[in-house]
């Protein structure tokens, strides 16, 4: 479909670079954006990484160009991925400056019929060493977040926050909010100040810097999410922001996935009732302990509920897969259970039959379900998850929070709240509401659909 229609937009001439950071979470919306201005006219580039590659094959009207990253092979396995990024950055640039030089002079020497101006770079908040790189080549450059706004604005307060305090809590003070961080409660800063991430403290000074001098922030989010940190975003970085919303409603399809969905899925749901199913994933970072790991599995057993569960291959601490799972619980869980390595989430979000989805709450995951309408189970790991989590629990109050309990009892009792008691029944009437308010922010004149014509304007001013 999405080819048809790509293949019908006219071509305005004009090219755009984009550099997704090699993440799962980053390379989806990278692309989608792609397929959307690509939808609008703008020819594309992916400048990519040699880890992670997307998969150039499934994107024909793309030319994906990729460039070494310096990375061994035991640190493209490690999984400090924070440790991962700052090598990345540190260990890309040459091949990168190289490659965007060669691209832009290309651009310059063809004759004038075949000439395509290059109007931006478009990459991710992450890489801190492209606006230098494009201010010194006078191309104008626009930052790609793919947090929530409210996230990305306050995290910037995080290293103040390590120094000064809330590395001790007592008991009585675990569910205070966090002023400076709101929703956060103390609890979830804590874990969130524990991540060993005070590497990160000097790099998100650079982020905030290289955002602020950039040629505009594009977010994943729209008004009816980010209301108030949206306003207080364009005060914070005082550049162009476009909250153009969840960009998978666009063009559906999860083509830019890392590892294959294991395509049973659909069929096995089709035999469900509907809204009957939990769904399980916790996204492409996150691990869990073997203790976990079974915790979870008698959950799911006990909730008599049936079950999709993503177990990611190497998602298990020091295992390879399930194999953990005594025999005689893998034959109870496989009564009314499927456990797959990888699942095409898009989609299963979107059948029928699934009525829950027990989630991580990357942002990515967070938006999918809440454009598919499906409430959710929170069990935040790292990072933005924790602050997603309160949004969806507290705020627009569409899920229940584990509270970060990976015990059997707690998650069989959550599922059997969300999908069989009149609790989980206000909370899907509040997620349908929810729902249908970000479906009319992304249709026709909704707020995101107008954001994302104001960007489509934005880069052809260039
Ligand atoms: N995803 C998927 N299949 C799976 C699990 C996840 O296609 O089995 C996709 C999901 O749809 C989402 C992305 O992987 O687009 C994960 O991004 P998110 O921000 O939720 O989490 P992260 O992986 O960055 O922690």
């Amino acid at each position: 479909i999405w080819i048809e229609k790509a293949s019908m937009a006219k071509s305005n001439g004009r090219r755009v670079i984009l550099f997704p950071l090699p993440l799962q979470g980053c390379i989806n919306p990278m692309i989608q954006l792609a397929k959307i201005l690509h939808s609008k006219g703008f020819s594309i580039t992916v400048i990519h990484t040699r880890f992670n590659a997307p998969k150039a094959s499934r994107h024909p009207l793309f030319t994906f160009l990729q460039i070494p990253d310096g990375l061994s092979e035991a640190e493209t396995r490690t999984s400090d991925v924070t440790l991962r990024l700052a090598l990345l950055n540190r260990r890309c640039e040459p091949a990168f400056r190289d490659c965007l030089t060669k691209l832009l002079r290309s651009a310059d020497s063809e004759t004038e019929e075949e000439k395509q101006r290059i109007s931006c770079l478009i990459d991710d908040s992450g890489w801190i060493f492209t606006q230098p790189l494009a201010q010194s080549l006078n191309l104008p450059r626009l930052v790609l977040n793919t947090y929530k706004v409210s996230f990305f604005r306050n995290h910037f307060v995080l290293p103040q926050l390590r120094r000064e305090r809330y590395l001790q809590l007592q008991d009585s003070e675990q569910d205070d909010p966090v002023e400076e961080f709101p929703p956060l409660r103390k609890k979830d800063l804590l874990r969130l100040l524990n991540e060993e991430r005070k590497v990160l403290d000097s790099y998100s000074i650079m982020i905030l810097e290289t955002t602020k001098a950039s040629s505009g922030l594009i977010f994943l989010s729209c008004e009816e999410l980010d209301q108030d940190s949206l306003s207080q975003a364009r005060q914070d970085f005082q550049v162009p922001i476009f909250a153009i919303g969840p960009s998978h409603t666009r063009f559906p399809g999860s083509s830019s996935s890392l590892l294959s969905p294991d395509e049973t899925c659909i069929p096995w749901l089709d035999k469900q009732e509907d809204k009957s199913v939990i769904y399980v994933s916790f996204g492409s970072i996150a691990t869990i302990s073997e203790t976990e790991l079974m915790e979870i599995a008698w959950g799911l057993r006990n909730s008599d509920q049936p079950f999709l569960w993503v177990v990611r291959v190497g998602s298990v601490n020091g295992t390879k897969w399930i194999e953990t799972i005594p025999e005689e619980l893998m034959e109870r869980l496989n009564e009314n259970g499927k456990i797959v390595k990888w699942a095409p989430q898009q989609d299963v979000l979107k059948h029928r039959a699934v009525g829950g989805f027990l989630t991580h709450n990357g942002w990515n995951s967070t938006v999918e379900s809440v454009c598919e309408g499906v409430p959710m189970i929170c069990l935040p790991f790292f990072w933005d998850q924790m602050l997603n989590a309160r949004f969806v629990s507290e705020i627009w109050m569409v899920g229940l929070h584990l509270e970060y309990r990976i015990e059997r009892n707690e998650i069989e009792r959550a599922i059997r709240r969300l999908l069989l008691e009149t609790e989980g029944e206000a909370i899907r009437e509040r997620m349908e509401l929810l729902k249908e308010k970000v479906g009319r922010s992304v249709k026709e004149n909704g707020l995101a659909f107008r954001s994302l014509e104001n960007l489509v304007d934005h880069i052809s001013s260039f």
